[in-house]
């Protein structure tokens, strides 16, 4: 239903179904969407017909008709995509009320105050979204008819001395509504429609052309939504919460959107429309007691204000959640005494919250096992993972601003003012605090750039409290002491000023703004999450290992619950802390004149390895861990700039020139595709030799030690069983080398990487020797694609914006492609070995949906940087569980 009625469409006619109070009304689908925009923005012709029998029902239930004399119905265009965007389309309110219209509605409510806000809102939405949005009318900045229309009504308060929209009085109103038609013209250039039916179709219009706004397209970007869904368009009977003290708005989340907690949330406004609640114009109301924070507390809660209405809410948001299984975001209003429900949805969550509300629900009996793996999104789990200002650090920190807690986590950054700042920061790795007056939907980008947002203005329900929920960022919101000033570049925090540029630290959990960085540190050790990871577990069949080359990161990945090592780098310990001794070796060795003296520099290189080897070896004790022999192109080890080759040569006691024409022998014009991998050890096999021997040498001493050691030896760049063979025959020999000289058997697999496409077509004759495959799937998608992984970024990004490919290949695994060849090495290797151990250790084994392709593919295991291997586990189980035959018996 979802994909044809749109989220809000489905779930309205779902609600009706339950028998819940819902204004009358239908749905115009995504499909006749995607026909408009095929058809050049034209109506199918049946459309007119169909709408016009459609509002005869809508009419007939609520007893009114639409543009008529005495009893006019108003509507609401609403917009709904298939999933949820909050904020990110448009939607017209009040639709139907001209000159025809207007004194009988003033005769049937006899408020004519009620009908004016009513008629001024129409103006003002009407002609900011149908005549200037959809007509693709971009005005200068400030220029806009909205903000224009706004600042007229804004003079009119000051004039008066009004502090409130709700101060405006029948006669306000109805001056404005004239001065606001004519600036329309001015501005617009054509009047405003006096006519019931030109409204209709022109808000029909507007919503659906709100799918191609720019907010929308660049939501869809971030959030990986197809631009090919469309929206519906919900035309719903109006029903108002500004027709007096008895009336309201409010928008409300069955349990709490933040933390998770399961209590009834939400914000409401007296006398007021949709919209006000959430774009923050005046602060709204607490719904409940659990629901008062320092900004509202002093306001009065629907609880308290109106009881009995706040007890028939409490118990539909109980309804729903039963029958949706799932914490609801729901928006209502009350009209004269009344309750109308006009939106339900599942409610976007931190991450926190998400793992909170499934172990609740889980607990409740109010959803299983499975269903409570899938309820936390494996980018929410990484978020879970995510830094949190330092405690002991924040108590010595100065507290400046308290705000909303909108969004979780701490954030350290430069104030950005604008959304071009904060996303000019991120291209330069700068962390950055976007600082705004508002919540503004045009600002996602921006947004999205920050790794903070703070603003002055908006409630918890405010969009860009709902927008930063869904992306787990820390966000506080309605932080009323900051005064923010553009033009100025600088923002006033409590009597202080600070220039964009300055550094803030945000607690998004308490809403806190303190001046200065705070240290940041892991919010690790949840008992909470433990417990879930137990479960997502339960439920995983492939395994998770990582990528790790020292002890250190061996422990953190088990802490994190991997289940051994898929890549270790020989080579890593050329690089960083201790590095000098090892690498001198390996220079040696490198700038050898001849076998002699290479071999001489392998013998005195060869411990460094074994020690490497057998501290990790010892961490991963039971455990396997896949060491990959030497692999990258020997010129990266040597230096490249004069200096450092003349620094060399003294160290060596070697002439410059000497060293230079060595250093330049080892130039190739592709070295990715030069001598490295396998290639170094069949060119010279000395250097393989010395890497078998320390690697069981290494594990026979551990076993002599009592520890139980998995040693698995991975040959790089493969092409050919034939390179497997040669190299073999050298690991046979130095096995059994060793076995005697320890006098203990020593147990390993051999087997190699899959990583150039050739590999994946000879597979079959590969796993003849090859007792396991691991996929470089970074090299495969490299050769591949025929793309330099190092300097392809600016192609990969204008091929992404053109749309010929999907994604970053290398971030997401290019299924359609490469993944044709993964799916082919894999069936190939189990021809020849059917029980063939088939892993990935490329930096796809980290993403979420390139590991639901590899458990289709069958692969027995993913491995991926300490860090990811929760944000693995939780994606492995949840492709176990997506990918799992019912139990139906008839698949
Ligand atoms: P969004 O997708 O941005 O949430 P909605 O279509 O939900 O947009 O409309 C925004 C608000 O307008 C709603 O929350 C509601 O308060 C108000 N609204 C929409 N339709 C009606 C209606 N038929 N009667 C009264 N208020 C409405
Ligand atoms: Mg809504
Ligand atoms: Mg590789």
């Amino acid at each position: 239903m979802k994909n044809l009625l749109g989220g809000k469409g489905a779930n309205l006619a779902e609600m009706c179904k339950l028998g819940m109070p819902v204004p009358a009304g239908f749905t115009i689908t995504t499909d006749t969407c995607v026909e408009f925009y095929k058809n050049n923005l034209q109506f199918p012709a049946e459309l007119k017909k169909e709408v016009d029998e459609a509002l005869l029902k809508a009419e007939a239930v609520m007893n009114m008709k639409f543009g008529d004399k005495e009893a006019p119905l108003l509507i609401s265009c609403r917009s709904g995509a298939r999933s949820s965007m909050p904020g990110m389309m448009e939607t017209v309110l009040n639709i139907g009320l001209c000159a025809d219209t207007i004194p009988g509605l003033i005769k049937k409510t006899g408020n004519p105050r009620f009908v004016y806000d009513a008629y001024r809102r129409l103006i003002m939405m009407y002609s900011d979204v149908v005549m200037e949005k959809s007509e693709g009318v971009e005005p200068e900045e400030g220029k806009g008819i909205r903000v224009q229309l706004d600042k007229m009504l804004h003079e009119v308060k000051v004039k008066k001395g009004y502090k409130s929209d709700t101060d405006l009085s029948e006669e306000d109103l109805k001056n404005l509504c004239d001065a606001f038609k004519g600036r329309v013209v001015e501005v617009l250039g054509k009047p405003f429609p006096d006519n019931a039916y030109e409204q209709l179709w022109g808000g029909i219009s507007a919503v659906f052309k709100s799918w191609n706004g720019k907010r929308a397209i660049s939501y869809r970007r971030i959030e990986n939504i197809p631009d090919e869904w469309g929206t519906a368009v919900t035309v719903q009977a109006m029903v108002f919460g500004n027709m007096g003290d008895n009336s309201a708005t409010g928008v409300a989340f069955s349990r709490n959107p933040a933390t998770g907690e399961n209590k009834f949330y939400g914000e409401w406004l007296v006398n007021a429309q949709g919209e006000d609640v959430v774009a923050g114009i005046r602060t709204p109301n607490p719904l409940n007691e659990s629901t008062k924070n320092d900004q509202n507390k002093h306001l009065v809660s629907l609880e308290t204000g109106m009881p009995v209405v706040y007890k028939e809410l409490d118990n539909i948001q109980k309804g729903l959640e039963k029958h949706f299984r799932d914490m609801q975001d729901i928006e209502f209003t009350i009209q004269d005494g009344k309750l109308w429900m006009l939106q339900c949805r599942t409610g976007k969550r931190t991450g926190l919250a998400a793992l909170n509300m499934a172990m609740d629900m889980l607990h409740e009996n109010l959803i299983d096992e499975k269903t409570a793996v899938m309820r936390v999104a494996p980018v929410q789990l990484d978020e879970l993972l995510h830094p949190i200002l330092d405690p002991k650090s924040e108590q010595k920190a100065s507290l400046v601003a308290r705000g909303l807690p909108a969004g979780p986590g701490g954030a350290v950054g430069k104030i950005a003012l604008t959304s071009e700042k904060a996303m000019e920061y991120n291209k330069l790795h700068i962390k950055n605090i976007l600082v705004r007056e508002e919540t503004n939907p045009e600002d996602v980008e921006g947004m999205r750039a920050a790794n903070g947002i703070l603003t002055a203005r908006g409630g918890m329900t405010s969009h860009a409290a709902l927008v930063a929920r869904g992306w787990g960022k820390c966000c506080i919101v309605g932080c009323e002491g900051i005064k923010i000033n553009i033009a100025k570049g600088e923002v006033v925090i409590d009597g202080k000023t600070y220039k964009e540029g300055d550094v803030i630290s945000l607690n998004g959990s308490k809403g806190w703004v303190y001046e200065n960085a705070i240290k940041m540190i892991d919010a690790t050790e949840n008992p909470r999450f433990q417990e879930f990871m137990k479960i997502v577990d339960n439920h995983r069949t492939m395994g998770v290992r990582t990528n790790a080359d020292t002890p250190e990161d061996a422990q953190n990945a088990i802490n994190f619950g991997a289940q051994g090592i898929g890549l270790f780098r020989i080579e890593h310990m050329f690089y960083g802390k201790n590095s000098e001794a090892p690498l001198a070796k390996l220079r040696n060795m490198i700038l050898a004149n001849n076998t002699e003296e290479r071999i001489i520099a392998l013998n005195e290189l060869e411990p460094y390895i074994r020690e490497a080897a057998k501290g990790t070896l010892k961490v991963m004790d039971g455990k396997p861990l896949t060491f990959r022999l030497m692999d990258p192109p020997l010129h990266e080890f040597v230096p490249q700039t004069e200096e450092k080759q003349r620094e060399l040569a003294k160290e060596k006691g070697m002439a410059f020139e000497e060293i230079k024409h060595r250093i330049d022998a080892l130039h190739e014009v592709n070295p990715m595709m030069g001598l490295r991998g396998v290639r170094l050890g069949i060119v010279y096999p000395e250097i393989t030799e010395t890497q078998f021997r320390a690697l069981f040498e290494a594990t026979a001493e551990l076993l002599k030690e009592g520890f139980h050691p998995q040693l698995e030896i991975m040959v790089p760049l493969t092409i050919s069983v034939k390179e497997l063979k040669h190299q073999k025959v050298i690991c046979d020999k130095v096995h059994q080398e060793v076995e005697k000289k320890f006098g203990v058997k020593v147990d390993y697999l051999y087997g190699t990487m899959i990583e150039i496409p050739r590999a994946t077509l000879v597979a079959d004759e590969i796993a003849e020797v090859a007792e396991f495959f691991s996929f470089g799937t970074n090299d495969l998608t490299q050769m591949t694609f025929g793309f330099s992984r190092d300097d392809v970024n600016a192609i990969v990004n204008t091929y992404v914006s053109e749309k010929i490919i999907p994604a970053d290949p290398f971030n997401t695994l290019d299924q359609h492609g490469v993944g044709q060849l993964v799916n082919l090495g894999i069936q190939l290797g189990r021809t020849s070995r059917p029980k063939l151990k088939v892993g990935v250790c490329g930096e796809h084994g980290g993403d979420p949906a390139s590991i639901e392709f590899f458990y289709k593919a069958g692969m027995n295991y993913v491995s991926c940087s300490p860090f990811r291997v929760p944000v693995a586990r939780l994606a492995a189980a949840q492709a176990a569980i997506k990918n799992a035959k019912c139990d139906c018996g008839c698949c």
